[in-house]
């Protein structure tokens, strides 16, 4: 039974001696426990500030611990009245091939109605960041300019669909120009930057969005946002996902101050995380899957093979390895 352990705290980019591979015994279940059998694991952005030592929402892992994330298990013993053995369950489990849990926190899926791995991407926690941050915060209305960074990736990709449902010029910005393409000819989108090939963001999205963004959802944070937010209009809606660009920074990056912005256009800026909508959890995943059952919504996987491969998967996300939502299948 192979467990994947922090071995040191990451400095600047993640690398694979972050990580260490040991072995242990597969556990036998007892009274009320069920034995899980790991099927897909989700690498996430997130996870990269689990590793420091920094206090935030979530604890950091310990070292010499398992790192843990959102992952699909087929329950193989079953001790627990809850679980029948064969059943498929989510949860945020640690990276080990087999392990117990007494039933809490795991949320029992259906094999039968979506891919397995759907339950950690579109129908999990990047589907519902994308839907409640955009309706909640960013509530677009029609005719409406949206600008979304990390387009292309398992949150983006979603954004950008939801926003052309509602009525939107959706603009994505990627690090490809094949990711680009794939926004506009698989998603819908109406319009796509490549960061990485674009030398003055302010610029390329004022040609893009002539009327000003009146949407910014950002994923990444940095420069690229900072080209966005010249852009914005007057009562802008700026949800902040998340600031990858930043995660690996060893010292916090200065950029324009935002305040003048915000005040002169009556901007809303707010940072939220997926949770904070837990109690309309259902509520979401019904309209997602409504959506996607309409075809008005679809997704890309990179699914990566193997145990063993975890950690690498997980840094790939730095280099922008994944289209879509990256999950390694064991
Ligand atoms: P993605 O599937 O978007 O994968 C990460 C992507 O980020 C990569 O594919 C890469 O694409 C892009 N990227 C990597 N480095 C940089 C960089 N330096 N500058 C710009 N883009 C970069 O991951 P998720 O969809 O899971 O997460 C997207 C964002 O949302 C993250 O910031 C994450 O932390 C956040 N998040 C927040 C949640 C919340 O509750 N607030 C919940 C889930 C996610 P490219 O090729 O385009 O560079």
């Amino acid at each position: 039974n192979k467990v994947i352990l922090l071995n040191k705290r990451p400095e600047g980019k993640p690398t694979l001696e972050d990580f260490k591979f040991v072995e242990e015994e597969t556990p036998v279940v007892s009274e009320g426990q069920v034995l899980l059998k790991t099927r897909y694991v989700s690498v996430d952005p997130y996870l990269r500030g689990r590793m420091t030592d920094a206090k935030s929402y979530v604890p950091p892992f310990e070292l010499n611990k398992p790192v843990q994330s959102a992952v699909v298990a087929e329950v193989l013993d079953s001790g627990n009245s809850s679980f029948n053995k064969g059943d498929f369950v989510t949860g945020l489990l640690d990276w080990k091939e087999y392990q117990l849990s007494d039933g809490r926190g795991l949320n029992r899926v259906d094999a039968e109605a979506a891919d397995l791995s759907a339950y950690l991407g579109i129908l999990g926690m990047t589907g519902l960041t994308a839907y409640f941050g955009l309706t909640e915060i960013g509530r677009p209305k029609e005719g409406e300019t949206l600008v979304v960074s990390g387009a292309a990736g398992a949150v983006g990709s979603v954004v950008g669909q939801i926003g052309k449902i509602m009525g939107c010029k959706v603009i994505g910005i990627a690090g490809s120009d094949e990711k680009i393409e794939q926004l506009k000819s698989k998603f819908g989108f109406d319009a796509g930057i490549n960061y990485k090939t674009t030398q003055d963001m302010t610029k390329a999205i004022a040609d893009a969005a002539p009327d000003g963004v009146d949407v910014y959802f950002d994923n990444v944070g940095g420069e690229v946002s900072d080209g966005v937010l010249a852009n914005i209009n007057n009562f802008g809606r700026v949800p902040v996902c998340g600031a990858i660009s930043t995660y690996n920074d060893t010292v916090v990056s200065q950029g324009p101050r935002l305040q003048p912005i915000l005040v002169k256009n009556s901007v809303l800026m707010q940072g939220f995380i997926v949770s904070n909508y837990g109690a309309k959890f259902p509520e979401g995943i019904k309209q997602l899957t409504q959506w996607l059952q309409e075809g008005k919504l679809t997704y890309t996987e990179t699914i990566v093979n193997g145990f063993d491969q975890i950690p690498q998967a997980f840094i790939g996300l730095f280099d922008g390895k994944n289209n879509g939502k990256m999950v390694v299948k064991i």
